[in-house]
C-alpha cells in the first residue's frame, strides 16, 4: 500500500513503543518495515508523530498498567491532535481488545499479534472507513506471513528471527498460548533462505526466536524430518554467519541431543537459557512445567560435561500461588547448586485466564518484595564471582556499539557466552561488526572490562 496523494506530499512519522520479549521487538521490526515501505518515517519525538503504535505485552500485569499509562498519555495529544493514528497490538490486544476499547475510547486500531504483517491492510481499511470507527482484528490462529513482509531490523550485526509462534505448554500462570495460539513451525527452507539473505547483508549474528524453539518442526509435516536439532546443523553451515543464538528453550525438551549438537557445531554459541521458574517440586508441578528438579540438574550436568565453560541463564518467579518459605528455601538452593551466570527475576503475577489463581493461597505482597530482593542478592554475588573468574582470561566479543569517550572510542558487545564486555580502542578504525579479542581485566556482577589484543582482531 502507498500512501495518498495528499499525504504523499507531507513526510508523515511514526512513533512505536515495544514492551516485552524479543519476539516483540522482532514483531515491531515487521511493523517498521511495512510502515516505512508506505512512506512513513520514524519519530521518538511522539509529539510530531502522525502514527503512533503501542505494541504490548501482557505477561506481567505491572507492563499492562504501563501500558494504560501510556496510552492515557496518547489519548490526550490526541484531543488535540485528532488526526493522529492510533494503535494498540501485540499479546494485550489480543488478550483485551474490548477492555481496551473501553478503557482507551481515543484508539484507532487494535490488532493480535499474528496481524502484526497486515498492518498496512489494517491503516488502508481505516482510512477507507473514513477513520470512523475502531478497527480491530485479532485472529490469533491466522498463519505467519513473515517471509513476504518488508522488516526493519534495529541492529546490522544481530538479527532476529522467529522460527515458529505459539505455545503448547499451558504453564498453568502463564497467558501467552492463549494470546499467540497453538504452536506454529515456519518451513525450514524458508528460515535458511532468509538467514543466507542476511549473511549477505552482512549480519554476523542470528537470534533464532520462538516460544520454545526445542518443539520446533513438531507440527510440520512429518516427511520432512525437520527439527530443531537439523535446523540448527543446516544454520550451522550457512557462510559468513558466525554465531547462533536461542531463545527460549524448555526444560522439558532440552535433551542430550540438542547438547550434542551445540557442542558439535562451533557457529552456535555456549549460553543456554533455561527457564526454572522454581527450584521447588512442589510448585513446578502446580505451574505445569512437566519436569522436575533431578531432571533439571541431569540437563546442568549435560550441559556442564559436554560444553565446558559455557554460561546458563535463567528465569525464576517467586511468590506463586502457595509458595511456602521452605519451597523458596530450595530455588534459593537451587541458584547456589546451579550456579547461573544471570537470572531474570520477577515477582508472579495473577493472569485473569490463567489457573494459577486457583491453586494456592495468594502469597502476600510484602513476602514476594523480600523474597525478590533475597534472590536479587544472593545472585548479584554469584554472578560476580563467576565473572571475575574470567579475570585474565581472553575472549572473544562480537563488537556491537560503540561510543566516544575523550579521545578515544569505547566499544561494547558479547562474549560467545552471551557476556557484555566493554573494551577502549584509541584509533580511527571502526570495529563495529568486527570479531575481536579482548583480555579480561575487571568484572562485575553485570560487565567484563578489558582491553583489545593486538593483532588479534579478525
Ligand atoms: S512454555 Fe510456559 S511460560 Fe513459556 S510461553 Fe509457553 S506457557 Fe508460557
Amino acid at each position: 500500500m502507498v500512501l495518498s496523494t495528499k499525504e504523499a506530499t507531507k513526510t508523515l512519522f511514526y512513533h512505536l513503543e515495544t514492551f516485552g520479549c524479543q519476539m516483540n521487538v522482532n514483531d515491531s521490526e515487521y511493523l517498521s518495515g511495512q510502515l516505512e515501505e508506505m512512506g512513513y518515517v520514524m519519530t521518538r519525538d511522539i509529539n510530531i508523530a502522525d502514527l503512533i503504535i503501542l505494541n504490548t505485552c501482557c505477561v506481567r500485569a505491572k507492563v499492562e498498567q504501563k501500558i494504560y499509562s501510556r496510552a492515557g498519555i496518547i489519548s490526550k495529544i490526541k484531543k488535540f491532535k485528532p488526526y493522529i493514528i492510533f494503535g494498540i497490538c501485540g499479546c494485550m490486544a489480543q488478550k483485551g481488545k474490548e477492555m481496551i476499547k473501553k478503557r482507551v475510547p481515543a484508539v484507532d486500531l487494535i490488532f493480535g499479534p499474528s496481524q502484526i504483517t497486515s498492518v498496512q491492510k489494517l491503516l488502508e481499511n481505516f482510512k477507507q472507513n473514513k477513520r470512523r470507527k475502531t478497527t480491530i482484528l485479532c485472529d490469533n490462529k491466522e498463519s505467519f506471513q513473515l517471509a513476504s513482509t518488508p522488516i526493519k531490523h534495529q541492529s546490522s550485526i544481530t538479527a532476529y528471527l522467529q522460527i515458529m509462534k505459539g505455545c503448547n505448554n499451558f504453564c498453568s500462570y502463564c497467558i501467552v498460548p492463549y494470546v499467540r495460539g497453538p504452536e506454529e513451525s515456519r518451513p525450514a527452507e524458508e528460515i535458511l533462505l532468509e538467514i543466507e539473505s542476511l549473511a549477505q547483508k552482512n549480519f554476523k549474528e542470528i537470534m533464532l526466536l520462538g516460544q520454545n524453539v526445542n518443539s520446533y518442526g513438531y507440527d510440520l509435516n512429518l516427511k520432512t524430518k525437520e527439527n530443531f536439532l537439523t535446523l540448527l546443523s543446516k544454520v550451522n553451515n550457512i557462510k559468513n554467519i558466525e554465531r547462533i543464538r536461542f531463545i527460549t528453550s524448555h526444560p522439558k525438551d532440552f535433551n542430550l541431543d540438542l547438547v550434542k549438537v551445540i557442542e558439535k557445531h562451533p557457529k552456535i554459541c555456549e549460553h543456554i537459557h533455561l527457564p526454572l521458574q522454581s527450584g521447588s517440586d512442589t510448585i513446578l508441578k502446580k505451574m505445569n512445567r512437566k519436569y522436575n528438579m533431578e531432571q533439571y540438574y541431569n540437563i546442568i550436568n549435560n550441559i556442564k560435561e559436554h560444553i565446558p565453560g559455557a554460561s546458563i541463564s535463567s528465569d525464576i518467579m517467586v511468590g506463586f500461588p502457595g509458595e511456602t518459605e521452605r519451597d523458596f528455601e530450595e530455588t534459593i538452593q537451587a541458584l547456589k547448586n546451579i550456579g547461573f551466570d544471570s537470572v531474570y527475576s520477577f515477582i508472579y503475577s495473577n493472569r485473569e485466564g490463567t489457573l494459577s489463581p486457583f491453586l494456592g493461597k495468594d502469597v502476600p505482597l510484602e513476602t514476594k518484595k523480600k523474597r525478590l530482593w533475597t534472590l536479587l542478592d544472593i545472585q548479584k554475588d554469584i554472578a560476580n564471582q563467576k565473572n571475575r573468574y574470567l579475570i585474565g582470561e581472553t575472549v572473544e566479543i562480537l563488537v556491537e556499539s560503540s561510543s566516544k569517550k575523550g579521545i578515544e572510542k569505547q566499544y561494547w558487545g558479547k562474549t560467545r557466552t552471551n557476556k557484555v564486555a566493554v573494551f577502549t580502542y584509541p584509533y580511527q578504525e571502526d570495529l563495529l561488526g568486527r570479531l575481536v579479542n579482548v583480555k579480561i581485566q575487571n568484572a562485575d556482577a553485570y560487565t567484563l572490562y578489558g582491553e583489545l589484543i593486538n593483532g588479534k582482531l579478525k
